[in-house]
């Protein structure tokens, strides 16, 4: 069917929202959207993925796994993913 008149359902992008802390939820600080890739992202080890303090925690929880005061299976599974990925640096 041709018409002048089509009706066209537009669907609005939905908005861009802010990153969250894949963690704990929580909304990422000192990111922007505007700019490049550099402004988008923090840059530390797990930048515009985790808050700073869930970084700082994985970090600890990394250490405490390396040295043996506490084993994988006992830290939350969302954390887990991460220490596994710190101590793979
Ligand atoms: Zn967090």
């Amino acid at each position: 069917m041709t018409s002048k008149h089509r009706n066209v359902i537009h669907y609005r992008r939905a908005k861009p929202s802010m990153p969250h802390c894949a963690v704990c939820r929580s909304e990422l600080q000192g990111i922007s959207k505007k700019g490049g890739k550099s402004r988008r992202t923090t840059n530390r080890l797990f930048g515009g993925t985790l808050c700073a303090n869930c970084t700082a925690k994985i970090i600890e929880l990394g250490n405490r796994v390396e040295q043996g005061e506490i084993k994988l299976d006992e830290i939350g599974i969302r954390q887990r993913v991460f220490v596994l990925q710190r101590m793979s640096h």
